[in-house]
């Protein structure tokens, strides 16, 4: 096979009690008596009978892939490596396993970012640089060691960071992606676990600013999503290493929260010196919290390639364009785009329900919300923003009928599909019948191009949702809220735990729904580009929140941003190539400007 072609079996999906070889029994080159497909013997992974072997020297390549096809489990992959990758892998996990081009390079005093799809190496290059994993440039049958490692990196920025790494002399503090799991590991309340990780004398200041006050006595095994993120963040943040890793900061965290943790972790690198890369699929943000940013591509779970350093700009520019001008790359057939100036003109439909004022309180008035009335018209995307604890479930549960208000009755006579917030759907149910049992449609042409691919299920249909990973579930749960048959669908932060690519597949599959089905879709997310790419009109939540909060009738976007950002004191400017929203500096000349002329978004 030619040089740049690569065969990857995933020996989690390889399952020969299930099938019959047919990808031995029908590769040309075996039918021919040569070994390209060959049993694996002892490298099978436990408990399985014999797996599969693919020589990549006799192999035909991606033009032939009729193993490919033949495969019942989609457990292999033939690929053409792009031909501008020239240089030997950094790391290759073994034999037809993933492999790895290039790695990010941490510089002191400054934020690394990582942007790119899930699966595509982030993690292995972390734990190369956290000395963890010993890279093996692509030789998995005799491992180089160190000094070879370092000699191949000889005159590259990473030369020094190796040498230390060789060195052992790289110490690290890490922020995991999924939090979920930390009470899996942890027993014991939140000061007790930040305790342990004071080591700048820094952790009360982190403490107060991330607000985590009110919780420090509380059990970790009660916090919720977003509690359990700051607290993640500010054990990272507290300790004293050379290195800082943090994978996505921003899940089930609202706007000030997002802004807040990427300022600390800017002081950090900035005021401490230190090395920090982070991997953030919340592209307004990583735009405000990175120095330089790596962009990531390649085939999730086959390769992955790790550019050399762009700048923020340039790296999210092209990213959302799709082609990478370095790399003379597309990643991507279609663009991105931010409309710059007047918002999307409105939807003029007919009013699907008008609802009155009203008003909820739990306890004895611990927290009390006030809806201002309002109109929710046919075949609309309205947008919800506010910050976490301010009453937008509460305002969704009294829509959807399951809760009762105080005063003014919501009476909506409407099916309401609903998509929450953490997603729970974990019973030993395979995907494929979960969905079969909420739609007709399942499995039909309109179904599998407008959901299942944009959502990209194919490959999940067979696992049960107990197994999931957490954007998996994510995007299980998008399909069958929109999958069933409603006057309203409403969805709960649905970018949690997508990544970038993910994000603005699900955002424009939803947007799709909305207009083909007539659809009236509202959105609460945190993401402001998801809901710039998706929101007609915008409510807007503030307030005090675990206190009281006042949700806005809903309104055009362009006062529906203002009024948003208004409250958090935070102004976007127009990229000048792209026209996508960054955020100013604050007390900077733009920001000024703008907050004296009140256009915090569309300026
Ligand atoms: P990301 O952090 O970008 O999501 P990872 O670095 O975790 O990606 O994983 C990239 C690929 O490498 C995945 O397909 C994963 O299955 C594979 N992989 C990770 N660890 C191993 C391992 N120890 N052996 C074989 N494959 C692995
Ligand atoms: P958001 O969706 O904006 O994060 P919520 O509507 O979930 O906000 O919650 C608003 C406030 O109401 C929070 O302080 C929350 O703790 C409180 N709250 C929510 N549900 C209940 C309940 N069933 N009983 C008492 N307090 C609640
Ligand atoms: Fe055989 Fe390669 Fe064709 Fe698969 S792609 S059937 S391994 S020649």
């Amino acid at each position: 096979m030619a040089d740049d072609s690569i065969a990857v079996v995933d020996l989690d999906r390889c399952q020969p009690d299930r099938c019959s070889y047919e990808c031995k029994n029908y590769c040309p080159p075996n039918r021919t008596g040569k070994e390209c497909i060959t049993l694996r013997g002892e490298d099978t992974m436990e408990g399985q009978p014999e797996q599969v072997r693919i020589s990549e020297e006799i192999c035909l390549g991606e033009t032939c892939g009729i193993c490919v096809e033949k495969c019942p489990f989609d457990a292999i992959e033939i690929i053409n490596l792009p031909q501008e990758l020239q240089d030997d892998p950094a790391h290759r996990y073994g034999e037809n396993a993933f492999s790895l081009y290039g790695l990010p390079a941490p510089q002191e005093g400054q934020v690394t970012g990582i942007l790119g799809p899930n699966g595509i190496g982030k993690t292995t290059a972390v734990r190369i640089l956290a000395g963890e994993l010993e890279p093996n440039l692509g030789r998995h049958e005799e491992s180089p060691g160190w000094d070879e490692v370092l000699e191949a990196y000889r005159g590259t920025e990473l030369q020094d960071y190796i040498a230390d790494v060789r060195d052992g002399e790289v110490t690290v503090a890490r922020k995991p992606q999924y939090v979920d799991q930390i009470p899996n590991s942890f027993d014991g309340n939140t000061r007790q676990l930040l305790e342990r990780t004071d080591e700048r004398g820094e952790l009360d200041s982190i403490v107060d600013r991330l607000e985590i006050g009110p919780v420090m006595d509380q059990s970790i095994d009660d916090l919720s999503g977003g509690e359990l993120q700051r607290v993640a963040i500010a054990a990272t943040l507290a300790r004293d290493t050379d290195f800082y890793f943090l994978d996505e900061v921003t899940p089930y965290l609202d706007m000030s929260q997002r802004v807040t943790s990427a300022r600390l972790i800017r002081e950090l690198a900035e005021k401490e010196d230190k090395s920090v890369l982070v991997v953030e699929h919340d592209l307004a943000i990583l735009d405000l919290l990175a120095d330089t940013l790596h962009v990531a591509y390649g085939e999730p779970g086959a390769y992955g390639v790790i550019t050399p350093p762009k700048s923020v700009r340039n790296g999210i520019n092209e990213y959302l364009s799709g082609y990478l001008d370095n790399e003379n790359m597309r990643i991507r057939p279609n663009p991105i785009e931010f409309e710059e100036h007047a918002p999307r003109t409105e939807t003029h439909g007919d009013t699907l329900v008008e609802y009155p004022a009203l008003t909820k309180s739990y306890g004895d008035g611990e927290f009390t919300l006030e809806v201002e009335s309002g109109r929710i018209r046919e075949n609309e995307v309205l947008g919800i923003v506010g910050p976490n604890g301010i009453g937008k479930s509460t305002f969704a549960k009294l829509l959807t009928g399951n809760l009762e208000s105080d005063s003014g009755a919501a009476d909506l006579d409407l099916d309401i599909s609903y998509k929450p917030q953490y997603v729970t759907i974990d019973q030993h149910m395979r995907v494929d019948a979960f969905l079969s049992s909420i739609t007709d449609q399942f499995g039909s042409s309109y179904w599998n191009t407008e959901i299942a691919q944009p959502l990209q299920l194919e490959r999940i249909m067979e696992q049960n949702l107990s197994d999931l990973s957490g954007g998996e579930r994510q995007r299980v749960a998008i399909a069958a809220c929109l999958s069933d048959s409603a006057d309203l669908y409403l969805l709960d932060e649905p970018s949690a735990h997508l990544d970038v690519e993910q994000r603005v597949q699900a955002t424009s599959a939803i947007r799709r729904y909305a207009e083909q089905q007539d659809a009236t879709v509202m959105v609460i997310d945190h993401d402001i580009y998801s809901i710039d790419l998706l929101a007609d009109r915008l409510m807007v939540f503030d307030g005090e929140p675990a206190s009281h909060g006042r949700a806005g009738t809903p309104q055009p976007m362009r006062d529906g941003m203002n009024d948003f950002l208004a409250n958090l004191e935070v102004t976007f400017r127009r990229d000048e190539r792209t026209s996508r929203p960054r955020i100013n500096k604050p007390d900077s000349q733009l920001d000024k400007q703008q907050k004296a002329d009140g256009e915090y978004y569309y300026a």
